[in-house]
């Protein structure tokens, strides 16, 4: 397969078009399909300035947008059209259209505009190579897009539209742009803060890995891990990054972690570019700890583990530290056939019996576990320890840097005294802290068991910081990426808190989130609206009052609506209030009546519209929802509370003490009719209520289910979909109600 390399920082105007083609091919079968990898610079290679190359798996890259081009659309006869000169001509003229000077550029889309003026396509009649190349170049270039856009040339643009609508994949494109921008602005933001550390040593070369053990789903911290490696790697300097699964103990690993893993890291945008195994290093290791014992370095001990853990702890020595070297040879032997007799013994290396660094006091090197690898099957009856294989393997696979969290500080003495007893390439080791977040577990032994025990519905759960969590919740890969990485790699440990991480995602779904209603459906009222035509009518409303491109929506208009209790409790009778997306009404005759608890509750009104008067002066401005005119939608809403009650477990605390009885809140509610149409996982915002995520699409006969996403504001645990007691309506704070995870 091919793959389509790109300069992220070039132009879009020399880029794009290239983009577009790697994304049609997409859609035709696999062999012909083109992998695409943005580069972080502005020239791929300074010598041909070239900002995208394609590399075929044979012979030298194609180098240059045009002859990338060329090849990309002679390898589709579908783009190729019937009349090849044509096509050819008006590819040649593209490349014009994204010239730096706006009324060169003008000139050369007047000319296009006169030749669509009876035209659909730009050669024959269907889409080539030609209104690919030019859609793509006009789209990149900001000149090209923006004479367009003000939308003189009536041709063009009618040409323009018609061409992103027939071909879907142009979205995926677009899509793919944005979100290489977006990464690389705030990796960009990021920076300035504290990226200034510097890694000592770079010049001779860059290696660092993410050594995730295959136990789990990764969770946010491991992101920031994984983030700071791709950084130093990618990013600042011109390295390599390798993701290496440590995949020493069979009984907690599972090849389904592993493709979640390599899943997980390609949706946050780490691109590795070597992925190893500790496991494919089990030969080498089993010589090394050898070499060790034929040392006098390393020792075979039986002693029973709660007598081991009292003389590490109290500094005193195994009664196997001072065994020959054919002693330990042949219970090595035994540990490795998987004997009755070999499974009762360990490896440790003698390192100290009393060092005040606990961890120097002999660690155990080799253990034995008969379960069998998710890998190497049943071939090896022992493992290697993390402590053992990850400087060792650090060294042969060439890292220059292993990158750490703080807590294993205590163990890097440990890390060089392996390396110097094996006479093995020294590695640079850089501390980072930990990332915490309040009332959150981020142990994967935690973690796995909350799964194992039912009390989340899996490792997708919302309310669990796994990605696969919180992207079920609503957060975006763009947000996440951007506040894991302002955190940057500071060694101080803090417990963060979900507010920043919340808002920094609703900094990039406001301003794309389609705007609908949901009416909460206990207690709505209904509310006859005089004044209003008699037969109902749909009218187009903006699905987003400021981002036209988002689209339009259907509003039903009738004499019968919803609206809330809420809003209906709040209002006095002749007030003046507003009908969002209408116009105002006033209020008169309400009817009340007193439900089983004794509390006063509106169970009808009538509005009399006022269309002329002034929506700037009413205090209330609800959201409604016809009755008749359209189907509604019927939706739950659900949102979430933290799973542990507490803010940051200490060392003692049960967690099965602070676990969060009730987590999860569900209201029913009513939705306008464009809900339907809503797939999983689009993001929307339903006004006054809040961000949602659709969990599960509406189907005949089952409802909607949208998750709220919380916005970083407010901390209320009952969520807002309940009735306030107060009944406060103002708009913002209803809208900004929400908690976190
Ligand atoms: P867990 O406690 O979740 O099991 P772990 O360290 O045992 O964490 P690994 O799969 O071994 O899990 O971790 C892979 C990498 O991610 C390691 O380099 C580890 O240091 C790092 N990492 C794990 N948790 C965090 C965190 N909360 N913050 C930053 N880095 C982390
Ligand atoms: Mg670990």
């Amino acid at each position: 397969m091919a793959t389509l390399k790109i300069a992220a920082k070039a132009s879009q105007s020399t880029t794009f078009p290239a983009l577009l083609v790697a994304h049609f091919t997409k859609i035709l079968d696999d062999k012909t399909s083109i992998d695409f990898i943005f580069e972080d610079v502005d020239i791929l290679d300074p010598l041909k300035k070239s900002t995208v190359e394609l590399l075929t798996g044979s012979g030298d890259p194609l180098v240059g947008s045009q002859q990338v081009l060329n090849s990309l659309f002679e390898s589709n006869p579908l783009l190729r059209g019937k009349n090849d000169e044509l096509v050819n001509e008006w590819f040649d003229r593209s490349t014009k259209i994204s010239a730096p000077d706006v009324r060169a550029t003008e000139a050369h889309l007047l000319e296009l505009d006169a030749h669509l003026t009876l035209r659909s396509y730009i050669v024959d009649y269907s889409v080539t190579a030609a209104d690919i190349a030019v859609w793509g170049v006009i789209r990149g270039s900001k000149i090209g897009y923006s004479s367009m856009k003000k939308g003189a040339m009536l041709n063009v643009t009618r040409w323009y539209k018609f061409i992103e609508e027939i071909c879907p994949w142009i979205a995926n494109a677009i899509h793919s742009a944005n979100a290489q921008a977006q990464a690389r602005t705030s990796a960009q933001s990021s920076k300035g803060a504290s990226y200034g550390i510097g890694l000592p040593d770079t010049d001779k070369g860059v290696v660092t890995r993410f050594p995730p053990e295959p136990s789990g789903y990764l969770h946010i911290g491991h992101v920031k891990a994984a983030l700071l490696n791709d950084y130093f790697a990618h990013e600042e300097y011109r390295g390599t990054l390798l993701c290496r699964f440590d995949d020493t103990n069979p009984s907690k690993e599972r090849e389904e972690f592993q493709n979640a893993i390599v899943a997980d890291l390609a949706l946050m945008g780490v691109r590795p570019d070597r992925t190893t195994f500790t496991s494919d290093y089990f030969d080498e290791l089993y010589e090394y700890c050898i070499r060790l014992i034929k040392d006098g370095r390393a020792y075979g001990d039986d002693t029973e583990k709660e007598k081991m853990q009292h003389e590490r702890w109290h500094g005193i020595k195994s009664e196997r530290r001072d065994a020959s070297v054919d002693q330990n040879l042949a219970r090595f032997e035994e540990m490795k056939k998987g004997t009755d007799e070999g499974l009762r013994w360990c490896v440790r290396a003698k390192m100290s019996i009393d060092d005040p660094n606990k961890a120097l006091r002999d660690p155990v090197i080799y253990r034995c576990n008969p379960e069998r690898h998710h890998r190497t099957n049943d071939r090896w009856k022992m493992y290697p320890t993390y402590d053992f294989a990850c400087p060792i393997v650090d060294s042969i696979e060439g890292v220059t840097h292993a990158l750490r969290t703080i807590e294993y500080r205590d163990r890097n003495p440990q890390y060089e005294w392996m390396l110097n007893a094996l006479q093995l390439r020294k590695v640079h080791i850089w501390d980072f802290a930990r990332m915490n977040f309040v009332r959150t577990v981020l142990s994967k032994r935690k973690l796995t068991k909350l799964v194992d025990r039912g009390v989340v519905w899996g490792w997708d759960d919302p309310r669990f910081p796994t990605i696969r969590g919180i992207r079920r919740r609503g957060m975006t890969i763009p947000a996440l990426r951007e506040f894991i990485l302002k955190q940057g790699p500071s060694k101080n440990i803090v417990n963060l808190d979900w507010t920043l991480f919340w808002a920094t995602n609703k900094k990039y779904i406001d301003p794309v989130a389609p705007r609908h209603t949901a009416i909460t459906k206990e207690h709505a009222v209904k509310a006859t609206v005089k004044g209003a035509r008699l037969a109902p009518w749909t009218e187009d409303k903006p699905k987003h009052g400021k981002n036209p491109e988002i689209g339009t929506k259907k509003v039903a208009f009738s004499e019968e609506i919803l609206i809330e209790q809420v809003d209906a409790q709040n209002f006095a009778q002749d007030e003046e209030i507003t009908l969002m997306n209408w116009g105002n009404a006033i209020v008169r005759n309400i009817k009340h009546s007193f439900n089983p608890l004794h509390l006063k509750e509106v169970t009808g009104l009538e509005l009399e519209l006022h269309l002329q008067g002034d929506v700037k002066t009413t205090k209330q401005k609800i959201t409604w929802l016809s009755q008749q005119g359209q189907e509604l939608i019927p939706i739950e809403l659900v949102d979430f509370d933290y799973l542990i009650t507490k803010d940051v477990l200490e060392e003692g605390d049960e967690l099965d003490d602070f676990l969060n009885e009730k987590t999860e809140f569900r209201s029913e509610a009513l939705a306008d009719c464009n809900v339907a149409e809503l797939k999983e996982d689009d993001i929307i915002q339903f006004e006054r209520k809040g961000y949602f995520r659709v969990d599960r699409a509406f189907q005949h006969g089952k409802p909607a289910v949208l998750f709220n996403i919380p916005t970083g504001k407010g901390a209320s645990k009952q969520g807002h979909l309940m009735i306030p007691a107060n009944g406060n309506t103002s708009n913002k704070r209803r809208n900004d109600q929400s908690i976190n995870i």
